[in-house]
């Protein structure tokens, strides 16, 4: 397989006055290049956390504990080879493992990111395009001199900080023609009309849908292998949805770039990705390709998001959501055990005796972390009567 990133054994934590949240828990992620891969869970679940953890913006008093995140990127690893050995396996760098200006210099070529919020990645006193073309210089600079650590732009600045204004550096006010020439090309190929014309407009003239649009062109100024985009569509109206993910399908096709999508709807899911991870309480807990996951799922959570938990006493097939709460993810009230068995309906005492460990689920891309996955696979397990009927 053809991986352009490969996440293993993440761990991102917040040291809160609370005590440590364990927001994301030992996870591992693989994607392939040109692949749309789906993270889909609750609000809570570290989907988004995940996803700021790959691009390196978490921040205090967060921090990514554990793990590495192996990125395919031959001149990087030709360039740091040298100087840091252990981060280096053949194309692949353990983005973890080098220095931080390393990861900034990636940061809008390698991977962008777009947010829910097109409103944070914008600075409201200057016009889009002026900002367009600042993204867009700004990575034509890094790209003539990879290896220097660039300066963030106002606006990803502004994504990054969520308007601590004193953050903010100083506009970098040379811009070229060329690169005002780029931005315009840019709204052009996210589907603005009149680019020209709206290019001088601030960001409160877009509407959402058109602001939406703005930042997916910043965010391939730079030509991005990787876009991560968390939420994109979720603040938006059903029809502003279809067409903005119509145009990152469409974008995908073009450029062949790769593209994480995390989202809480599984419509979006079954509609864009290739393969899904199931996220809950900070744990992938059922991943596969789209078909093993909606058609062949395993994990009792994954049925629970699909709305079809058979009802155990017989009711069966109702849409209702899954009754209780999200576990703490306070470390120091987090039982060691599944994390879903208080909202489990097939929990039985194993569960609650040891957390799950990752099992696959049939084929090498389906896996899940359940006990009853690992009862249902592995031959020297038994599984229980009543699991599992029509699975042979
Ligand atoms: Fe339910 Fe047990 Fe599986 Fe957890 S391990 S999801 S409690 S069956
Ligand atoms: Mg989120």
């Amino acid at each position: 397989t053809d991986d352009i990133l490969r996440v293993e054994g993440l761990s991102t934590r917040f040291f809160t006055e609370q005590g440590q949240v364990n927001a994301v828990s030992d996870l591992d992620l693989r994607i392939e290049r040109g692949e749309i891969v789906g993270i889909v869970g609750e609000s809570g679940s570290g989907k988004s956390v995940t996803a700021r953890s790959i691009v390196d913006l978490i921040e205090s008093p967060g921090r990514i504990t554990d793990g590495e995140i192996w990125f395919d990127e031959p001149d990087l690893a030709e360039a740091v080879r040298d100087d840091h050995p252990d981060a280096v396996d053949g194309d692949y760098v353990n983005l973890r493992a080098v220095p931080e200006r390393v990861r900034d210099s990636l940061r809008g070529s390698a991977f962008s990111m777009i947010f829910q919020d097109p409103e944070s990645s914008f600075n409201p006193s200057l016009t889009v395009g002026e900002q367009l073309a600042e993204a867009v210089e700004v990575q034509r600079r890094a790209s003539a001199n990879p290896r220097s650590t660039r300066a963030r732009t106002n606006s990803e600045a502004y994504s990054m900080s969520n308007f601590l204004l004193s953050t903010v550096l100083p506009s970098q006010r040379y811009v070229s023609e060329s690169s005002r020439e780029r931005a315009v090309e840019l709204l052009e190929l996210v589907g603005i009309p009149d680019p020209i014309e709206r290019a001088d407009e601030y960001p409160h003239e877009y509407s959402g849908g058109m602001l939406q649009r703005a930042m997916i062109a910043q965010a391939l100024a730079g030509e991005p292998d990787v876009l991560i985009a968390d939420e994109p569509t979720t603040a938006l109206d059903v029809t502003i949805q279809a067409q903005i993910l119509d145009l990152l399908d469409d974008l995908q096709a073009e450029t062949g770039m790769t593209i994480l999508l995390i989202t809480h709807n599984l419509g979006v899911v079954a509609r864009m990705c290739d393969r899904v991870g199931v996220m809950y309480a900070g744990e992938i807990v059922e991943r596969g390709h789209l078909t093993d996951v909606f058609d062949d799922h395993v994990h009792p959570y994954t049925e629970g998001l699909l709305g079809s938990i058979p009802d155990l006493e017989g009711v069966g097939g109702r849409l209702e959501p899954i009754p209780g709460n999200v576990p703490s993810l306070l470390d120091h009230e987090m039982a060691d055990r599944c994390h879903f068995a208080d909202r489990c309906p097939k929990a039985m005492d194993e569960c609650l005796e040891h957390p799950p460990e990752y099992d696959a689920a049939g084929s090498e891309e389906h896996a899940a972390r359940c006990v009853l996955t690992e009862m249902a696979y592995d031959e020297s397990r038994a599984l229980p009567a009543d699991y599992f009927g029509e699975t042979t």
